[in-house]
């Protein structure tokens, strides 16, 4: 195995050995109509335990046959991906638009089909946030987990990662280095 080859490489569960362009794999709602491709590994692999995160999770998890975005410790577990590493939805046109407030930069899209929340997106950054269990190929360990400064439950968190009360500047810094890696461009995605 060339050197070149294995410092680029992501394990995935077969033992096989994925590039990372290879890596990745398919977004899609609990129904299969609304679908698009991820491709590569995510920029980062986050647990959010804020108060929007939570509060929308919550309510969507009301709605009839929706699968829970919301874990028990309270933490939403997200899939940062760049943009420009997202398809085209298919079935785009069964995604709805939720904000906790009109004037909110970010929305969180959810399939009408099934119920089931899809992304949420900060209109104005380079990535998009994928609910976790959206990709069930992915093989990212969680790497971080932020705003647990908004947590209610104040029970002890698990150690696989480190935790942070506001942002984590190493993820700051991860997105910004993938930012540059677009060439700071922030494309649209599409449905
Ligand atoms: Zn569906
Ligand atoms: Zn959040």
């Amino acid at each position: 195995m060339a050197k070149q080859w294995q410092s680029t490489s992501a394990a995935c569960p077969g033992g096989v050995f994925m590039t990372e362009e290879q890596a990745g794999g398919r977004c899609s709602c609990t129904c299969g109509r609304v679908a698009a491709t991820v491709r590569g590994k995510p920029i980062l692999h986050a647990m959010c335990y804020c108060t929007s995160c939570r509060t929308a999770g919550l309510a969507f998890a009301l709605k009839s046959g929706a699968p829970s975005v919301v874990g028990s410790d309270g933490g939403t577990d997200l899939l940062l991906y760049r943009k420009d590493r997202v398809g085209r939805f298919t079935g785009g046109e069964l995604l709805r638009e939720h904000r906790l407030t009109p004037t909110s930069p970010t929305r969180r899209l959810v399939a009408a089909c099934c119920n089931t929340p899809m992304f949420l997106e900060f209109t104005r950054g380079h990535w998009l946030s994928v609910y976790a269990g959206r990709v069930p190929g992915n093989v990212t360990p969680l790497e971080v987990r932020i705003m647990t400064g908004d947590r209610i439950d104040k029970t002890p968190l698990p150690n696989d990662a480190p935790s942070f009360a506001t942002h984590s500047g190493k993820a700051m810094l991860k997105l910004l280095a993938a930012w540059a890696a677009m060439g700071f461009r922030k494309p649209k995605v599409e449905w």
